[in-house]
């Protein structure tokens, strides 16, 4: 019997040399691996289609005809191998470069063959570069139809004899379903590397493997969820799954199929997720806020600058029945630029100090970390609390003091980076941890702020960037979620336009029209990687050009490159209002609050991405008077660059751009999931497309782990033994607890 976990070079047709490739390349090194690498799409070859109706937008074509004759043409490395082709409708002439031989040898002029492959166009006449040919089915009235995939025909037909069958371990039964798989039109076609196409592997090989692979696998797959699951969603079983997702008996059978492995693939990510934040919830305790006092009054009653939005109270109510609970808080805040999220924080701070205990907020870059803390001693600035800073920049006696504050219970909030999280910074009674984040902090990072305590802080987690649904549940599926859905009153909308640079004069009128009003101008240049030398060059360039566009003007500039204080420096002159443009690198994307600024000019703003344009444009629109953000951008874009540019000018809505990031994208791409320790790697789900099956598994996920907490349940064994074979060989998945 054939074992998934059997070493692929062992499998027929595989060897040491293909082992090698399929190891190194697809990260296939057993038979079980093999069988889990699915097709990205199927080929119907239920149809041949005749030659006068080949046009060339098809990507593949089959074909059914006779040679008329075969040359050799051409000299050096163009000498080719050519067969004159006919269905009688025109002429299709097949190219073959390598492997003449086999090809002269098998060929036959005047043969009816099946051929397929990519049309194109050489010298006027249609060619098929290295077609797949195959000998074609009659059916029973002596029709041609389009037949079965060699290396299948080869496996079960060839062998008729029981005695022969046996001898190969194969069951009758199973010849005869894996005809019924096999016998559809609907091919896989599999992904390969360059690096496999040199070695001799294409996805004809993988289908073959594949195909000798499921006619070896006598006994039925096992099962990994349990009847129940199976039931109420209208599943098919892993076994029938697994062999239709390579060759579907049908189109509804590959639908089925697909349904069922994304369901399972979904299902576990939540199951492990959810699980995680069961055993969380089990295991600890949350310290309880049971007041609002002094702190919070005072701040309410005396210096909250303006009335806070509904939705900011609901959040807060939200937040305050949590850290009242005796459970530990585990939240997401979500919510777009300028929503007001910082205020939030500032007052579930003031609720932990009420209870005597101190606060921590983290911010992702040193920059934020700094507008944080200006921000909460501004707000705080007559109130007797203690706000201090650490990054990896306060050094030597500041550090020292900073440290010694936390451990003596004098420091009531510390605003900071990564540098908190470190094993020497001590808190004396840390009770709320805050991290905003734009999602550079993984579930594991999170973990680690907490794990020093007995009884753990409130976690409350703040997304700078809305980030989609399907996206939020899986990166942060085990928190629970708040959303700011209202801006504070009184905002307009901002303007978007697209520009091209060519049309220079045109903008800088604009921007000229708007400096006479007394307001200032963002002008950002892409940063690709903060050491490129390039990338300074255009902004020193822009900065240049600036200054001779608009002399009447005063201009700062500011990159990462700077140090800290001549930065600061040059921000606060911005601030102040000295001058009238800030020219800079995404350094400003996460920073300042200038309500002043009405206009953002974003220079090649094909190179940034979605998430990127809207943060940045959210540094504009944050005083009453109409604001502008202009995509400055080359005539020449791609097609992908061009529905960015439209999706922002279209909509000023974060959850709307996340989603369409999500879809030009894919989840893959999006910002900061690499790091993010969940696992993206997802065969055959799409975060972007499948949002509602996502809803389903989760929901299935708690259902199950609410009625089986301590695993008790029979029927659910193999499902938590999948899990756990899951967790081992997953990297990310392991990262999560
Ligand atoms: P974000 O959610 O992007 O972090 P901020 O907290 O920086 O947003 O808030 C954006 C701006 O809106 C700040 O200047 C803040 O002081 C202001 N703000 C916050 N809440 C309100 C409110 N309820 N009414 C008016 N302005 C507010
Ligand atoms: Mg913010």
């Amino acid at each position: 019997m054939l074992l998934l976990s059997q070493d692929i070079k062992y499998l027929k047709g595989v060897g040491e040399a293909r082992a090698k490739l399929l190891g190194a390349e697809l990260d296939i090194h057993t038979v079980g691996d093999l069988l889990g690498y699915f097709p990205y799409k199927h080929i119907d070859r239920s149809r041949f289609y005749r030659i006068c109706e080949v046009n060339g937008e098809m990507p593949y074509v089959q074909l059914l005809g006779q040679i008329l004759s075969i040359e050799a043409l051409g000299a050096g490395r163009k000498r080719r191998l050519v067969a004159h082709f006919s269905d009688g409708s025109g002429v299709c002439d097949l190219v073959w470069f390598q492997g003449w031989k086999y090809i002269q040898k098998t060929l036959e002029p005047r043969k009816t063959i099946v051929v397929f492959g990519k049309p194109q166009v050489f010298n006027g006449r249609w060619n098929i570069t290295h077609p797949e040919i195959e000998a074609p089915t009659q059916n029973i009235d002596g029709q041609f139809v389009a037949n079965l995939p060699q290396a299948v025909q080869q496996q079960l037909f060839a062998s008729g004899d029981d005695a022969e069958l046996a001898a190969a371990g194969v069951e009758r039964q199973q010849v005869a379903q894996a005809q019924g798989a096999v016998g559809s039109p609907l091919r896989p076609a599999y992904n390969t590397t360059e690096r496999m196409k040199h070695g001799g592997m294409t996805s004809g090989t993988i289908q073959k493997l594949m195909a000798t692979l499921l006619g070896m696998l006598t006994q039925p797959l096992p099962e990994t969820l349990p009847p129940y699951v199976l039931e109420r969603h209208h599943l098919i079983s892993r076994d029938a799954a697994l062999r239709n997702i390579h060759f579907p008996a049908s189109a509804e059978m590959l639908e089925k199929a697909r349904l069922r492995l994304k369901f399972e693939e979904l299902f576990f990510v939540q199951l492990n997720i959810l699980r995680y934040a069961q055993a969380r919830a089990k295991k600890y305790n949350g310290h309880i806020f049971s007041k609002v006092g002094e702190a919070f009054n005072t701040f309410y009653r005396d210096h909250l600058p303006f009335e806070l939005t509904n939705a900011q109270k609901r959040v807060i109510k939200e937040m305050r029945r949590d850290m009242g609970s005796g459970r530990q808080m585990n939240r997401l805040l979500q919510g777009d630029v300028g929503c007001g999220k910082t205020l939030v924080a500032l007052m579930l701070a003031l609720i932990a100090i009420d209870n005597g205990f101190q606060v921590c907020l983290m911010a992702p870059t040193e920059i934020l970390a700094e507008q944080h803390l200006e921000t909460l001693r501004g707000f705080l600035k007559s109130m007797p609390v203690r706000v201090e800073l650490l990054t990896g920049t306060v050094k030597g006696k500041r550090r020292q003091e900073v440290l010694s504050g936390l451990l003596s219970g004098a420091v009531n909030i510390l605003v900071g980076t990564h540098a908190v999280i470190e094993d020497n910074v001590q808190f004396a009674r840390l009770g709320l941890a805050i991290i905003d984040e734009q999602h550079r902090f993984g579930v594991a990072q999170r973990a680690k702020m907490w794990q020093k305590n007995e009884v753990p802080p409130h976690v409350l987690v703040m997304t700078a960037t809305p980030i989609p649904r399907t996206l939020a549940m899986t990166l942060y599926g085990d928190l629970d979620v708040s959303v700011i859905d209202e801006l504070p009153p009184g905002r307009k909308p901002i303007m978007t336009i697209h520009q091209f640079d060519a049309h220079r004069a045109e903008l800088n009128a604009k921007i000229r029209q708007q400096i006479a009003l007394g307001r200032q101008v963002y002008m950002v240049y892409p940063l690709i990687k903060e050491s490129e030398k390039i990338d300074l060059k255009n902004l020193e360039d822009g900065y240049e050009q600036v200054r001779m566009d608009f002399p009447e003007c005063q201009v700062s500039k500011v990159h990462g490159q700077m140090k800290p204080a001549d930065k600061d420096a040059e921000m606060q002159r911005f601030a102040n209002g000295e001058t009238q443009i800030l020219v800079a690198t995404t350094v400003i994307e996460v920073g300042v609050n200038v309500p002043n600024a009405s206009v953002m000019v974003i220079e090649n703003a094909e190179r940034f991405g979605l998430s990127q344009l809207h943060q940045l444009r959210g540094r504009v629109g944050r005083g009453a008077d109409q604001s502008f953000c202009i995509l400055v951008t080359k005539y020449n874009l791609s097609e992908d660059s061009r529905k960015r540019i439209q999706v922002m000018v279209d909509s000023t809505d974060g959850f709307e751009i996340a989603e369409q990031d999500l879809k030009l994208r894919g989840p893959g791409d999006l910002e900061g999931t690499q790091q993010s320790g969940m696992a993206f790697d997802l065969r055959i789900a799409n975060l972007a497309k499948d949002g509602i099956l996502l809803q389903m598994a989760r929901d299935m996920a708690q259902e199950v782990l609410d009625q089986d907490p301590d695993q008790q349940n029979p029927a659910n064994q193999p499902m938590w033994q999948r899990l756990r074979e899951l967790r081992k060989t997953n990297i990310n998945w392991g990262a999560i607890s």
